[in-house]
């Protein structure tokens, strides 16, 4: 459930009716919604009732520093997969005990900056990784606390981009070297062991590759305590999909992923952590847009918008699908002529959507792209020199701007020109 709905005829985030913000702040943007960001992260808290737990959202889904507060103060810790993300959480007031450091080529720098600001644990995915952050925490005279991340060779059955469990995928140690690995780290100095850690991917709308990636966790914590290994937590990782097609989609609920956990890690008595991502922030946003014009083609109408795909990647990045709505409520029984959405950039990749049917729409119109809340505004560009899409956050009846719209000016001077070229005569 969220929080977008159509009143008076007019789509509204919360209690601001769309066109308001479209008035405000231009076209396109990224609008998000209090309510939902707060209703998905205690969905997940329900889920995990009475289990040691703490819910690390990953910052990667969507990192707008209000996101990040709003979700801290609900009792939200952090997943942060670079020396950036963790400024970011750090920069929004997350202490550094709630932030776990994933990542499979984390640098010296970023392990030393953790190490000193302060850091749950560091997911670590490989040896090299094991022995560098021994050196730098050595050197520091600090200790890492460390879970290894395993790869249990177990199929998400999702998008082959995304999906991170499988032993050909560059994630995680090998399951069948986890003790040995363990064993090592055990034994170098500026480590301590503290948990094991998993992700095998994401948008997953099946609860079998879950159940399997935990039950194997929940096998090696035996293993490793009967080695010694003092194992106190279990990090699971994010990857719980969500419905991206409301009308015929329906992903596991929150609650039954964790009757999941329950069921697989539950009975080892370790404090659990998750890692969600898409299921907080995808359902809580979305692009907002207006229609430059309409134009016929050769067979086909193409709905011009002036959001492209540098504002929102997935689409052209994993054939990703949006629902796309019009900010004017149909009327019901209304024509639906079918068009291709598409943005204004150079590419034939700047495709949203082919052959959806959409009310009669021209210039001027507002258009929204739902469920664009997570791996949004987080993966654009400036592509074709577009400035990077603001974001706004809803609460209520009022909204504000969380990221300005950078101006052309700022754009251009980041770039600089070498007094060695000469003047254009
Ligand atoms: N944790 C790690 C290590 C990830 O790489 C990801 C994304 O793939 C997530 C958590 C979040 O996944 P999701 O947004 O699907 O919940």
């Amino acid at each position: 459930m969220d929080h977008f709905t159509y009143r008076d005829g007019i789509l509204h985030a919360e209690d601001v009716p769309l066109p308001a913000i479209a008035e405000a702040v231009g076209t396109p943007a990224y609008v998000y919604s209090t309510a939902t960001l707060t209703r998905h992260f205690r969905v997940f808290e329900d889920a995990l009732a009475g289990l040691d737990h703490l819910i690390c959202y990953s910052v990667k889904a969507n990192s707008n520093l209000a996101v990040l507060r709003l979700l801290g103060s609900l009792g939200a810790g952090m997943d942060v997969v670079s020396g950036g993300e963790y400024r970011r959480a750090r920069a929004a007031g997350i202490p550094g005990e709630r932030i776990v450091f994933s990542g499979v080529g984390k640098t010296r720098d970023e392990m030393a900056l953790a190490l000193r600001d302060g850091i749950r644990q560091f997911n670590v995915e490989s040896e090299p990784e094991l022995l560098a952050l021994s050196e730098t925490a050595s050197a520091l005279g600090l200790t890492a606390p460390i879970a290894l991340r395993v790869n249990p060779d177990v199929d998400a059955r999702t998008h082959v981009k995304i999906a991170t469990g499988k032993s050909e995928n560059k994630f995680g140690i090998p399951l069948a070297r986890a003790r040995a690995v363990y064993a090592e780290a055990a034994a170098l100095p500026g480590i301590a062991v503290v948990g094991v850690d998993v992700h095998i991917g994401s948008q997953l709308t099946d609860l079998a590759p879950f159940e399997a990636a935990f039950t194997r966790v929940a096998d090696l914590v035996r293993d490793l305590r009967a080695d010694g290994h003092a194992i106190a937590r279990v990090d699971l990782g994010g990857g719980l999909g969500i419905p991206y097609r409301r009308a015929n989609e329906a992903p596991p609920l929150p609650f039954d992923y964790g009757e999941v956990i329950r069921r697989t890690v539950g009975p080892l008595g370790c404090e659990i952590e998750i890692e969600p991502g898409r299921l907080i922030a995808g359902n809580a946003g979305l692009l907002l847009t207006r229609v430059i014009w309409l134009k016929h083609g050769e067979g086909r109408d193409f709905l011009i918008v002036d959001a492209a795909m540098n504002d929102l990647v997935r689409p052209a990045m994993y054939d990703a699908w949006h629902d796309i709505v019009p900010v004017a409520e149909p009327a019901p029984g209304a024509e639906m002529p079918l068009v291709d959405v598409v943005g204004p950039v150079c590419e034939t990749g700047d495709t949203f959507a082919r052959g959806r049917p959409l009310p009669p729409l021209g210039e001027g119109d507002l258009v929204a792209f739902r469920s664009a809340g997570a791996y949004g505004a987080v993966m654009a560009s400036e592509y074709n020199s577009r400035p990077l899409v603001p974001e706004v956050l809803v609460n209520g009846d009022h909204f504000d701007v969380v990221r300005a719209r950078p101006s052309f000016d700022e754009m251009l001077k980041r770039d600089s020109i070498p007094s060695w070229i000469p003047e254009i005569p």
